[in-house]
């Protein structure tokens, strides 16, 4: 496709300014007056319009295709909580509104999302309180583990480690070392459990804390995750519950009930806000009682009338982990998305997700091989291993699912499955969706076996082909250069 400037046509031009009706102002020349006129595209409204609608049409999204990317829960985002998102009272709303006689008296409102919000999610996940401020999982894991490491130095405890299992997301890792830690990783045991003996041999005084997905990045609840909490909390580590995968559990069971001590939330995934190229995220990150005093500030409180203020109240707070209050959005529309659903429809969300991915999983398991067999939670993960034998790999399955309408599942994570294939259905869709999901996934299996290069040769329907990624990351060339 053309770049819109490369439609532009001098003078040619999609909307008039009305006449002022006043004389034009005198500007000093040199000092506001710019010497070139702007370089912006000359184009009519209609050119405008098919610019813009045809670069959507090149968009995959959960509004147009299934998109059964696992660890990512792209479930439907409801449009209402868009138009509730849009509402003027919100909208017009400025995080530094006249914070009148003890504050926030013009954002009643907004200040009372927030902290109903932190009532909600401190219910859903069994916490005593939530910070609503990360700005996503990543953040929410970065600001969980600063308040951890705050609350060992304030017990004068030195602690040089956090635990990981290797299955688990990169981000954990990464927040943990940037908080200051050295990670320890625990292998997974042939049943897809973080293997106990390494775990325990591992949990010294020095841990501070054991970070866990829960049910785990392969779909799998570990049964023995009290216990591992137990463990951690007898060497004096807290838990870390990594909350992107709670659209599994929801109503089912509390993170705060398994022992878990701080938990962050995607917003964006559970709770059916737009991510991805769709939106920013958030990441609220909420903590059992002894952690309550490190949470950032501001936190909203209820005053004994029932309004609202913001506390800057300093305790032993890490301070600020992000502008103002987070992206109240998001938070805005997953807070219309949990008060619409309620909990019967929170509990009904987790038990179809779960059932769309075990319909999955026993659909495909005699075609794909299984990471592990057994039922799974709200993913299941296969191995392209079976079709790697004719040459087709997890790549190759992905790309051909392209040509088909289909976001492809997330591929080669989690890291210790070979050629791993990560489906997640989410609720969100229905019965017929999945099948034919599933029949494509049954004619790729069929092709791989009897004609590979016609899945190799995949996608013939996007506006690049088959990319050459590791050129395209190497001599990386995003910048478009004028013709003239
Ligand atoms: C998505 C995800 C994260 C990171 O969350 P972001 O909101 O993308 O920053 C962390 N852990 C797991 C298991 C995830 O799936």
């Amino acid at each position: 496709m053309r770049l819109i400037f490369e439609n532009s046509v001098a003078g040619r031009c999609g909307f008039k300014v009305a006449p002022a009706g006043v004389a034009p102002a005198h500007l000093p020349e040199k000092k506001y007056v710019r010497a070139r006129p702007p370089e912006l595209p000359e184009v009519s409204e209609v050119d405008v319009v098919r610019h813009f609608t045809n670069l959507s049409r090149l968009n995959f999204s959960v509004d147009t295709n299934f998109y059964p990317l696992g660890s990512c829960t792209m479930k439907y985002n409801p449009k209402f909580a868009e138009k509730i998102a849009a509402m003027e009272g919100f909208t017009d709303a400025h995080p530094l509104l006249p914070q009148l006689s003890g504050g926030g008296i013009l954002a009643q409102g907004s200040l009372e999302v927030l902290y109903q919000m932190d009532k909600l999610l401190s219910e859903i996940t069994g916490m005593a309180a939530f910070t609503m401020q990360p700005l996503a999982g990543a953040h929410g894991e970065l600001t969980g583990v600063m308040l951890i490491a705050a609350y060992h130095k304030h017990n004068g405890a030195r602690r040089k480690y956090v635990i990981v299992p290797d299955s688990s997301h990169g981000t954990n890792p990464a927040s943990a070392a940037i908080a200051g830690y050295e990670v320890i990783v625990i292998p997974t045991d042939k049943n897809g459990y973080m293997d106990m003996q390494e775990y325990k041999s591992k949990l010294t005084e020095e841990v501070a804390a054991v970070m866990l997905t829960c049910p785990d990045t392969l779909g799998i609840f570990n049964p023995k995750i009290k216990e591992i909490a137990d463990l951690a909390h007898g060497v004096g580590a807290l838990m870390y519950y990594d909350g992107a995968n709670l659209n599994a559990i929801m109503g089912k069971c509390r993170p705060g009930d398994l022992g878990f001590d701080v938990v962050h939330v995607n917003l964006h995934k559970t709770f059916g806000t737009p991510h991805g190229g769709g939106g920013p995220g958030a990441g609220p990150v909420g903590v059992c009682e002894k952690l309550l005093d490190f949470l950032p500030i501001s936190r909203v409180v209820r005053r004994q009338d029932g309004t609202y203020m913001l506390d800057y109240t300093k305790r032993k707070t890490i301070g600020y982990i992000a502008p103002f209050y987070g992206n109240f959005g998001v938070i805005l529309k997953a807070y219309a998305y949990i008060l619409f659903l309620g909990k019967s429809g929170l509990i009904e969300a987790s038990e179809t997700a779960v059932l769309n991915a075990n319909y999955c999983r026993a659909s495909l398991k005699d075609r794909y091989e299984s990471a592990y067999d057994k039922p799974c939670m709200h993913e299941c993960v296969f191995s392209a291993s079976r079709q790697t034998e004719h040459g087709v790999h997890a790549l190759d399955i992905a790309k051909f699912l392209i040509d088909r309408g289909i976001h492809p599942p997330t591929i080669y994570f989690p890291l210790i499955v070979k050629e791993a294939l990560m489906i997640e259905p989410t609720e969100t869709e229905s019965r017929e969706t999945l099948d034919a999901f599933i029949r494509i996934m049954i004619e790729i299996a069929r092709l791989a076996q009897t004609d590979p290069e016609r899945i190799k040769e995949a996608p013939l329907t996007t506006p690049v082909k088959r990319l050459d990624e590791t050129k395209a990351a190497r001599e990386l060339d995003l910048c478009w250069k004028s013709k003239s």
